[in-house]
């Protein structure tokens, strides 16, 4: 009966306080989830938006203590996709119905501004009815302006937690999350479509910390959330951590979902990797969008942020099948278009 009552005051009201989304956190199960599948539905229909990504750089400046390209990581080989490479990329995706390319790397340096106009330009000559989105860290603000003047349409990055002292506990002392929070803002106030997210069952995770990010995407009003489980990567300090709760990631996103009916809100490769049924079973729980990964083969193994990620050894044709099938799974269907935030 609480949970009924919960599952309706944060679908009415859209928030709730404290103690009520730790309810709805540990035991919202199917009824949540059912709610939020509806509210999508509502919203989206049988849609799913459809991204192609391209991990264009494993190169990192930052060390991040969860990550497996962070820069403390000597295992690992270093690449970099050429222009060549990465418009080959986007030619096979727009091939396979793709709209939307998502560039995502490390923090590297190699890639300034003029490297990364080039990039923004050609892509969009290419394939001008494509929206690009980045994902690329930090930047300072007139950094974030070129690029969106050269293109990009859209921004993801994960504020992580929105608690500063987990922050401090899962970054080294250079991060700080009131740097991405200015970073997030700027990006807002450029006109980027903006994600922010973050990681569930990362080491030191209390659900109060949850509440902090729900509380802090409630204030942000961003346009996308990206949210998966942690999982740990062998050579870092997190090896032996346990991977977040497959529950837990599918509360989240039904409470999301019900907390702002028109996000953006992905199936993430990270829940794919944590469970058979991962990618499906988000859309379920309220996600509506799936970003199915168009690096070439040879490089994917190399850009593991995370132990066992899947698909490392598929091309992007495969990868996009097999997506694509999983949805028809749960009654969805990809559509070929941008998915631009407020296209409903
Ligand atoms: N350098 C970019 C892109 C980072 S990779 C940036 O700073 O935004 C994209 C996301 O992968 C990160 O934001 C983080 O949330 C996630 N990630 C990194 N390591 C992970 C891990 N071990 N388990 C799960 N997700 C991880």
């Amino acid at each position: 009966m609480e949970i009924n009552f919960l599952v309706k005051k944060l679908r009415e009201e859209r928030i709730l306080l404290r103690e009520e989304f730790k309810i709805l956190l540990g035991s919202g199960g199917e009824e949540l989830h059912n709610a939020a599948r509806e509210v999508c539905e509502e919203v989206f229909g049988r849609d799913v938006y459809i991204r192609g990504l391209i991990e264009f750089t494993n190169y990192c400046i930052r060390n991040c203590n969860y990550c497996g390209i962070r820069s403390g990581n000597s295992k690992l080989e270093r690449y970099r996709l050429s222009l060549d490479e990465i418009l080959a990329c986007c030619a096979k995706g727009y091939e396979l119905d793709i709209r939307t390319f998502v560039l995502q790397g490390g923090e590297d340096d190699f890639y300034n501004d003029e490297r990364l106009v080039e990039i923004i330009s050609r892509i969009k000559q290419n394939h001008p009815d494509c929206a690009i989105t980045l994902s690329i860290g930090e930047r300072s603000y007139e950094s974030f302006k070129q690029l969106f003047n050269a293109g990009a349409d859209r921004y993801l990055l994960r504020h992580e937690t929105a608690n500063a002292d987990h922050y401090t506990t899962l970054h080294p002392p250079d991060l700080s999350l009131a740097s991405r929070k200015k970073c997030l803002q700027d990006l807002k106030n450029i006109g980027y479509q903006v994600g922010c997210g973050f990681m569930v069952g990362s080491p030191g995770q209390t659900p109060d910390h949850i509440v902090d990010d729900f509380l802090f995407i409630k204030e942000l009003d961003p346009h996308m959330v990206g949210i998966g489980p942690f999982m740990p990567h062998a050579d870092t300090a997190y090896a032996s951590e346990a991977p977040g709760d497959l529950n837990l990631v599918l509360n989240s996103l039904a409470i999301l979902r019900l907390m702002k009916p028109t996000l953006l809100l992905p199936s993430t490769t990270a829940l794919g990797t944590l469970s058979k049924r991962g990618r499906e079973l988000g859309v379920l729980a309220g996600a509506n969008v799936v970003m199915p990964n168009l690096s070439p083969r040879d490089v994917r193994k190399k850009y593991m942020l995370y132990d066992n990620k899947i698909s490392t050894s598929d091309d992007a044709a495969l990868t996009k099948s097999r997506i694509a099938e999983q949805m028809q799974n749960v009654g969805r269907e990809i559509v070929v278009k941008r998915g631009d935030y407020g296209d409903v």
